[in-house]
């Protein structure tokens, strides 16, 4: 990953600290010169000043001794590292702090006022430096005249060293901050950048098709979360994927048997080995394999079709009136075996607001099942009676139960417990499946309670309708 999000961020990290650097360099180095200047230019300008009051006592005819002045002169110009000059009104220097160097010198073009409205200027002062130099002046008055100046001057380089002095500190500051800026870049590659790189990678191998990868990360921030997400997800598809395969098993395992037996059937009548006076009993055999493949095609698009969301037409209809047309279905199967029913309902009518067709086929399936797992001559309980605005339908048999290890499994789709196998040759296991897939579909729930030998309970639930 060339353009990778992590050197996108050192590459914004490191110009950011270019030009903060470059910035201290240019603009703060030139506001650094021009603050000291005008510090110096001032301290400048209170010793011309203090000087030219010393100088004008000379010209109020106070006597003033020469050598002190001179004194004065160059203790203030070495206190202040610059030159000081006393000038006359035509321009001529009287007087050097550097000594005679420059005395009796015309200063060419000298314009006291030539500073305009800034109170110092910087150049060669008319040529008279072979360097830049910040030049101040006061003059020296007396008596509402002017007699001459006092000029100071500072060379421009000293200002420049005294303002790296301070840009120093700032720069010293600043590789500080970026020394501990670090921090950040620490803390962005050990919560983003490594945990990001992980979730890449395991988002990679799911993408491969390796849905049992596990994104180890542990953190509890948004990455944390993320990777959490993705585990639930891949974990969801795996079971998803073992689902299907284990649904395809099925499927042809359940396709198979009948059809190898009607296979059987059909090539033992061609060849002769089932001689004509038995095709009657063996063709029987053949139909009720084939309705077993009809049974079974018909379960599974029932199972798909509850699937798909957004199937449930609801109506408000009595449930005790659809228990008793279901119940009524299965007269003849139960007078063949001696079975009756007791229906005990809590209320006359009990109006609830689902899919009727659904609700009837789990009705069916239930009291199907209670049927086929009943001895003879037994009785099936069924009740309806209300709780916490839901109503409550059971359906209970006294017959064979389910085993303890079993009772989960049951809801499975082809779930068919060993016992039933043998007693239940029709049973598709696909039954319970779809009553369950229909009750949660109605965003209730059912339940069972069983013991082996001594019989079964099935509890649904169903909403009260709004308007009973
Ligand atoms: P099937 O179509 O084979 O009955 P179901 O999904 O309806 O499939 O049931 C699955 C299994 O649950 C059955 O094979 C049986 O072992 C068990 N079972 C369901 N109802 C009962 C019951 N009332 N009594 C005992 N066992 C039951």
């Amino acid at each position: 990953m060339k353009h990778s999000l992590y050197y996108k961020f050192i590459l914004g990290y490191l110009a950011f600290w270019l030009l903060s650097f470059a910035a201290i360099s240019t603009l703060s180095a030139r506001m650094m010169y021009r603050h000291q200047t005008e510090i110096y230019a001032e301290a400048m300008y209170d010793e011309a000043n203090m000087i030219a009051t010393s100088y004008s006592s000379v010209y109020l005819g106070k006597k003033q001794d020469m050598d002190t002045a001179y004194a004065q002169l160059q203790a203030v110009a070495e206190f202040v590292k610059a030159e000081v000059w006393i000038v006359n009104r035509q321009g001529t220097i009287v007087a050097d702090s550097a000594g005679s160097a420059r005395v009796k010198t015309e200063i060419e073009g000298f314009d006291p006022a030539g500073t305009g409205n800034k109170s110092y200027s910087t150049g060669d002062y008319y040529g008279q430096f072979p360097y830049d130099v910040l030049s101040v002046s006061a003059p020296i008055t007396g008596n509402y005249n002017t007699y001459g100046y006092v000029l100071v001057h500072v060379p421009v380089s000293i200002i420049w060293e005294t303002s790296n002095q301070s840009l120093n500190v700032i720069y010293i500051s600043a590789a500080v901050i970026f020394a501990l800026s670090l921090i950040i870049l620490l803390v962005f590659t050990k919560t983003v950048y490594f945990p990001l790189k992980r979730i890449t990678e395991g988002a990679n191998e799911y993408a491969a098709g390796n849905l049992e990868h596990h994104i180890e990360l542990n953190t509890r921030d948004e990455m944390g979360y993320l990777a959490a997400t993705l585990n639930y997800m891949s974990g969801e598809l795996d079971k998803m994927e073992v689902y299907q395969r284990n649904f395809i098993a099925n499927v042809s395992h359940d396709f198979r048997s009948p059809l190898t037996s009607i296979k059987g059937y059909l090539e033992a009548i061609i060849d002769g080995t089932i001689p004509p006076e038995m095709y009657e009993k063996y063709l029987t055999r053949v139909i009720a394999e084939t309705e077993r493949l009809t049974k079974l095609t018909q379960g599974m698009l029932t199972l798909n079709s509850l699937d798909s969301k957004g199937y449930l037409s609801r109506t408000s209809f009595d449930i005790n009136r659809v228990i008793k047309d279901t119940a009524a279905t299965f007269e003849v199967t139960c007078n063949a075996r001696d079975i009756t029913f007791d229906l005990t309902f809590s209320e006359a009518i009990l109006m609830v607001y689902a899919d009727l067709g659904k609700i009837q086929q789990v009705l069916y399936n239930l009291i199907d099942n209670a049927i086929k797992f009943s001895h003879h001559g037994s009785t099936i309980y069924i009740q309806t009676y209300t709780r916490n605005e839901k109503i409550f339908v059971s359906v209970k048999d006294t017959g064979i139960g389910i085993p303890k290890d079993s009772v989960k499994k049951i809801w499975e789709r082809f779930y068919k417990s060993d016992q039933s196998r043998g007693k239940d040759k029709k049973g598709t296991g696909l039954g319970l499946a779809i009553v369950k897939e229909i009750i949660q579909a109605h965003g209730e729930n059912i339940d069972v309670i069983s013991t082996e030998d001594v019989g079964s309970e099935f509890i649904f639930s169903l909403p009260r309708s709004a308007g009973a």
